[in-house]
């Protein structure tokens, strides 16, 4: 059993349809596929119109999330959640105004990208982006397309870096009230690449014993992004908390180098995984 819990479409920051990417999927050898695009479920009917028979698909979600280290600055954190019901109205309308976040604060990065001569329009980029929920990487895009850099990671390295010149903060869910909404629509919340430091600032392991008090279910522990201590360390605490773990690539088509199934989960996780949702379904022969 090949199990792959985190992917993107192009209904978020993804560059494959929800079709494409179940095919790749299964081209690639997997059982198990979850699509967790970030901030909707958006891309959950065209998945089980386009799901090829053998392979389960695990409706899921990358919630934009913080949290808040006492007097400092938040830091960024992405919840999974897995098997909620998606029409839980609080959540259905957290998730809206994150969206709307994400619309308001790449268009403010996309004007003070404009105002110092970089050849971006707000108005080609939400064409490109075509309904899909936006984050930098439509704002990398544009400015691929303009010609200002060559690729989208050269962008993220430069002027969309999250210390760079251009980088707007998102008003993120408090992610206590993220694992709360996932819960209450009777869904599996993770903990997405933890300790991954090369995104940003990262959390302490107070932070993560005070998620799992809140009701987080598991930490996501096999990523690209994660260093093999970083992965050691997050698995021991899955131990002391008693959440469950996970592995997967959060493959994004071709924004990112990695390729769908770049990490796995274990099947006995899994099975718990499965055995902790209760929102919906997952879509299966
Ligand atoms: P945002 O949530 O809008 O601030 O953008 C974060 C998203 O950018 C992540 O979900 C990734 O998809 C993407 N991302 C982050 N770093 C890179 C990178 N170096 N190259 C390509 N995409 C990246
Ligand atoms: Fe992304
Ligand atoms: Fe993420
Ligand atoms: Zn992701």
């Amino acid at each position: 059993m090949r199990i792959d819990l985190h992917t993107h479409t192009a209904v978020s920051d993804g560059t494959d349809s929800p079709a494409e990417m179940l095919a790749t999927a299964r081209a690639a050898g997997l059982d198990v596929v979850a699509l967790t695009d970030h901030d909707t479920t958006a891309g959950w009917d065209a998945a089980e119109a386009a799901r090829p028979p053998g392979l389960t698909v695990v409706p899921g979600i990358e919630l934009s999330c913080r949290w808040f280290p006492g007097d400092q600055s938040p830091i960024s954190v992405h919840l999974l959640g897995y098997l909620f019901d998606p029409l839980h109205p609080v959540f259905a309308a957290e998730r809206a105004r994150l969206r709307e976040e994400r619309l308001s604060r790449a268009e403010r990065m996309v004007e003070a990208l404009a105002a110092d001569g970089y050849p971006v329009m707000w108005a080609e980029l939400v064409a490109h982006a075509a309904g899909g929920v936006v984050g930098r990487p439509h704002v990398a895009g544009a400015l691929v397309r303009a010609g200002v850099v060559d690729t989208v990671e050269q962008a993220f390295g430069s002027l969309l870096h999250h210390r760079g010149p251009y980088y707007v903060a998102k008003a993120d869910t408090d992610v206590r009230q993220g694992i709360a909404l996932v819960r209450a629509a009777g869904g599996v919340p993770v903990f997405a690449h933890g300790l991954a430091t090369a995104r940003g600032r990262v959390v302490g392991d107070e932070a993560i014993a005070a998620m799992a008090a809140a009701g987080l279910l598991g930490l996501e522990v096999d990523h690209p992004d994660h260093t093999d201590e970083q992965r050691a360390h997050l698995r021991s605490l899955a131990t002391d908390l008693d959440l469950l773990t996970t592995g997967s690539s959060d493959y994004h088509g071709s924004n990112k180098r990695t390729p769908i199934g770049a990490c796995t989960t274990d099947p006995a996780q899994f099975e718990r995984l499965l055995a902790a949702g209760t929102g919906t379904a997952a879509l299966r022969d």
